[in-house]
């Protein structure tokens, strides 16, 4: 399902289902969610460890497979946590975006990264 035509609630509710098929819920509270992103989050970085840059290959099916499945893992405790929280996904995205862009003005920070 493309991006352009799959909601944010889509995939939340079918997050949740996947849960609750499993009866899960009792897993999914607010700190085990957290844990189990920054783990997700340290599977993704484990595919880049002490690879040299030059041999990262994003066309490479297997390698791009693997970093597609830690995104996704990533992606799925996000949707489980504002599943667990309550909030909506969207409007906290562009709060913290309309935050980001005060805090680092686009004429002040073009083309600077610290
Ligand atoms: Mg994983």
């Amino acid at each position: 399902m493309p991006d352009a035509t799959t909601t944010v609630a889509q995939l939340r509710t079918r997050f949740a289902q996947f849960v609750k098929e499993r009866d899960w819920e009792r897993y999914h509270n607010p700190k085990d969610i957290a844990i189990s992103m920054s783990i997700e989050a340290a599977e993704l970085l484990e595919l880049f460890q002490w690879r040299p840059d030059e041999k990262i290959d994003l066309h490479d099916p297997a390698f791009r497979e693997a970093l597609e499945d830690e995104l996704a893992d990533v992606f799925m405790y996000c949707l489980s946590l504002a599943n667990a929280i309550g909030c909506e996904l969207s409007d906290i995205t562009l709060r913290k975006l309309a935050k980001d862009e005060a805090k680092y003005p686009a004429d002040e920070w073009r083309g600077r990264a610290r």
